[in-house]
């Protein structure tokens, strides 16, 4: 090919490439996925011409043994944007707050009724929705929100025509918990405590810790007390304590996060497929 016409053909190239911009999934590349850093702009040009998923980590600030308060709201922060990529999503700001009644009377604990919540996401889930986002992708931390969570979410989800998903993540991931450590997890066990470790090992207070700090949580209906006796709630007797090793951690981190990548496509492929609220 001489100089001249290789030239012309970069030409040609470029104009075409103008005209009829090749785009998939793969190639939206944001300056961020978070839509607390995007400008509108952005926000404008990627939904939902490009990105038509958005993650919203929901969660509770309440005591879990010797690891932060926050750790509800910062797994599923954490987890958002360690996936997002993989599911071509936009992660909303993390609604920080949850339902934690018996919970409340640790220091540094806050609650709020459930009649306060249900409205509060039902109007952010509707926002998302009135922005464009066909899947809207929960993802859960704390399972004191799961109840209303649920009841709104299908409220929303009929009434706006949109896709909820709401992930429990440690309910997901029961069984890696079980590959991972040999046994059952628990609030502030073992399961808690490797995840955000795997992010924030800085702020795991490992000194702090001894194993009396935990109580076996109480068999489903046989008692319950308020406040909760320990802040460290093992499903099983004598399982789940923390274990603080840091090859686990980033171990489970990774495997969980897999598993809600794999949950999420899975059921983005069976709505398209089914054809529901596209
Ligand atoms: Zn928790």
């Amino acid at each position: 090919m001489t100089i001249k016409r290789f030239l012309v053909l970069c030409l040609m190239m470029s104009i075409c490439g103008g005209f009829f911009p090749i785009q998939s999934a793969e190639d939206v590349k944001p300056t961020t996925r978070e839509m607390n850093l995007l400008c509108w702009q952005e926000f404008q040009e990627l939904v939902p011409a490009r990105i038509q998923t958005v993650l919203l980590p929901v969660g509770s600030l309440e005591p879990h043994g010797v690891i932060p308060s926050g750790t509800d709201n910062l797994a599923p922060e954490a987890m958002a944007r360690d996936i997002a990529a993989s599911v071509n999503a936009l992660i909303a700001p993390t609604l920080n707050y949850g339902i934690t009644p018996a919970m409340k009377a640790f220091p540094g604990a806050v609650s709020i009724t459930p009649e306060a919540y249900a409205p509060f996401v039902a109007d952010i889930l509707e926002n998302l929705a009135d922005n464009g986002f066909r899947n809207i992708i929960v993802l859960n931390g704390h399972g004191g929100n799961t109840a209303v969570l649920k009841e709104v979410t299908v409220q929303v989800a009929n009434e706006k025509k949109v896709r909820i998903l709401v992930v429990n993540w440690w309910s997901l991931a029961d069984d890696i918990t079980k590959e991972v450590f040999g046994e059952n997890g628990g609030h502030a066990g073992n399961n808690e405590t490797a995840y955000i470790q795997a992010v924030y090992p800085e702020h795991i207070h490992f000194e702090r810790y001894t194993k009396e700090m935990a109580s076996v949580n109480p068999p489903a209906g046989a008692f319950f007390t308020v406040p909760v006796t320990s802040s460290i709630g093992l499903y099983e007797e004598g399982q789940g304590y923390p274990t603080f090793l840091k090859d686990q951690a980033e171990e489970y981190f990774q495997k969980v996060n897999d598993r809600v990548v794999a949950l999420i496509q899975d059921v983005l492929q069976k709505w398209d497929l089914a054809g529901v609220y596209r």
